[in-house]
């Protein structure tokens, strides 16, 4: 038998649909040698040459190494298996465990998929309503999906959302849905389980060029999304979102790297509670930042969409900041 030959005459893709079945959207199968809670097996290509490898079990090989440890064989019985006509269902499941394994989505390829789509109507009178310009929309990545995978199948309404991505260095580490018309199952969602909250924009703290009006050492921490984008990339201050003050982790303030930032100031909405606030200056100050807390009249991005201050305005709202700590 030659091994080579046997390879060809029995294309993975066609083998292991003959074992596993159809792959669900998007071609995830699942794993057969592990018990998951969504599909991580799937077929890649190295080399000119199809392969499996299954993101949960780490399990990877070419189509013989596929039989082998599907029916726990041997390279020659496998060889043998391939060749036969006459076909052997696969048998069940292996493995108990029984472990949270986020889906294997590429949430880099959804972004860029739901960015080509941002010329949609509706997500262009979205963004324009929030201030965000068309340069924005493109430094961010921002998109419109027609629905969110996470949404549930019996929901009733308009299932369209904007795609917020959370880019770092040119990964996406999350991937969020702003429903347009919320409709009683929540007005943010994430693009697939498994997905938690980040800080948003890090990004910032690694581009290259100055920003106006902060020093490179200076930082501003304010909440959400959206309000970082219009006070970072459109006027000029360099700022990273948290996804709601209330929802802050002691841990992040790790991810603020101190050889690059020696200033923050913290900008949270009106009506935050001063515990929390305290809490995340607390944190900040205790990996050596020297803090500051920002006393805000109204939401910083409504400052500028709305009521049409300017950056020296927010300029001089930060030079009247309370210095927090001794
Ligand atoms: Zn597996």
């Amino acid at each position: 038998m030659d091994f080579q030959q046997i390879k060809r005459n029995n294309p993975i893709e066609s083998v292991v649909v003959k074992y596993l079945g159809e792959a669900n959207k998007d071609d995830w199968w699942w794993c057969p040698f592990h018990k998951e809670e969504s599909p991580s097996f799937h077929l890649y290509e190295r080399n000119n040459q199809k392969r499996f490898k299954c993101f949960g079990c780490k399990a990877q090989g070419d189509v013989v190494d596929f039989i082998k440890k599907l029916f726990d064989i041997g390279t020659r019985e496998a060889m043998t298996k391939l060749t036969n006509t006459t076909f052997e269902p696969a048998p069940p499941p292996r493995g108990n465990v029984k472990t949270k394994i986020p889906a294997p989505v590429n949430l880099k390829k959804r972004t860029i998929k739901y960015h080509a789509q941002v010329s949609n109507s509706i997500a262009q009178a979205y963004w324009s309503s929030q201030g965000v310009t068309p340069t924005a929309i493109d430094h961010f990545k921002l998109g419109w999906a027609p629905r969110c995978p996470t949404l549930p199948v019996k929901y009733e309404g308009n299932t369209a959302s904007v795609t917020i991505p959370y880019l770092n260095q040119g990964a996406v580490t999350n991937l969020k849905h702003r429903l347009i018309v919320p409709n009683g199952y929540g007005k943010y969602r994430y693009e697939t389980k498994g997905l938690k909250n980040q800080l948003f924009n890090l990004d910032t703290l690694y581009r290259e060029e100055e920003f106006e009006y902060l020093l490179p050492s200076e930082l501003l921490i304010i909440e959400g999304e959206i309000k970082p984008m219009v006070v970072d990339y459109i006027n000029g201050f360099r700022a990273i979102g948290i996804p709601g003050a209330s929802s802050w982790q002691t841990q992040w303030a790790s991810l603020i790297p101190k050889e690059k930032i020696k200033q923050i100031y913290i900008g949270l909405d009106p009506g935050v509670e001063q515990d929390i606030i305290n809490k995340i200056a607390a944190d900040l100050h205790g990996q050596g930042f020297a803090m500051n807390i920002l006393s805000l009249l109204c939401k910083p991005d409504d400052m500028f969409v709305r009521y049409g201050a300017n950056a020296s305005d927010f300029m001089a709202i930060i030079k009247q900041s309370r210095k927090y700590g001794g």
